[in-house]
């Protein structure tokens, strides 16, 4: 029988507010069969996924959301059924962080320049052993008492073009594609209408890239089923889920709400064979 499956969550190991269990909990609550868990540059809940998941009659397949960049938009590749343990995939996961580290001093530098008087340390705290990012700063500005809404911290200093934005470590989409498929991956668009530019899809379609994840909170009815268009048409495959953050700070309870048949799962474990 089918199930409903949402292939894009996230944990205290990056931006999400809920350990793996919880998250685990909540899927399982929220009707979901099948879920990936697809920290920003983290692997490190899903050892923990699994175990807890086996009890829950839950499957969770392994998977990893990269930042890389095209020109000057931020474009999210999800790797889906990756070998976590593999060590070059590691050794890059641990590139990424350090350097999402130094651009985390880098945005507090400039707030400080701002009078807002944050700390590193305060930021930090917050990330715990997780991937640091800008979620963590805004998190941080409105706990400390010198922002009034998490939004504000965003709209005001941290969205892309505002005074203390800073890009990440770049890789382009080819290098995270191919970093995906060496681990035994296969790769996917995330959320393509957070960019909009039918030429950078294009340019991934020519890069390799498997699929597109076609079912997001930030897709209307339209977009979905252009993007299925564009999957029908170069035989890619479809994925899609909530980009569920634990329902903190803007985050809508969208978990359970956006999901894909666990049918797209079957398609992709038949794509890897
Ligand atoms: P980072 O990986 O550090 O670049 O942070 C990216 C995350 O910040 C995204 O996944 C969103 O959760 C959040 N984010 C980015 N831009 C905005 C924005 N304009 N408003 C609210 N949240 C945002
Ligand atoms: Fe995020
Ligand atoms: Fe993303
Ligand atoms: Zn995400």
């Amino acid at each position: 029988m089918d199930g409903k499956a949402d292939l894009h969550l996230h944990t205290t190991f990056s931006d999400g507010a809920l350990s793996p269990s919880e998250l685990i909990e909540r899927a399982r609550q929220a009707g979901l069969t099948t879920i990936s868990i697809t920290d920003h540059d983290h692997t490190g809940a899903l050892d923990e996924a699994a175990a807890f998941a086996a009890s829950r009659g839950i499957v969770v397949i392994p998977g990893v959301e990269l930042s890389t960049i095209v020109g000057e938009a931020d474009v999210h590749i999800l790797g889906y059924f990756i070998n976590h343990r593999d060590k070059r995939l590691q050794e890059y996961l641990e590139l990424f962080r350090s350097e999402r580290r130094k651009r985390a001093e880098r945005i507090v530098g400039k707030l400080n320049g701002m009078h807002l008087p944050l700390t590193i340390a305060a930021v930090l705290r917050r990330a715990g052993t997780g991937s640091v990012g800008r979620p963590h700063i805004a998190t941080a500005l409105v706990e400390e008492g010198l922002i009034g809404t998490y939004q504000e911290a965003f709209s005001k200093y941290l969205g892309f073009g505002k005074p203390a934005y800073e890009k990440k470590y770049l890789i382009s989409p080819r290098e995270a594609i191919a970093l995906v498929a060496a681990s035994g991956g296969l790769s996917f668009l995330a959320h393509p209408s957070t960019f909009v530019n039918e030429k950078v899809v294009q340019e991934l379609i020519d890069a390799g890239i498997d699929g597109i994840e076609v079912v997001h909170p930030s897709h209307s009815p339209e977009l979905v089923a252009h993007y299925s268009g564009i999957v029908s048409e170069y035989f890619l495959l479809a994925s899609g889920g909530s980009d569920f953050h634990g329902g903190k700070r803007n985050d809508r309870e969208v978990i359970g709400k956006y999901f894909i048949s666990t049918e797209y799962v079957d398609m992709m474990r038949r794509r890897l064979r």
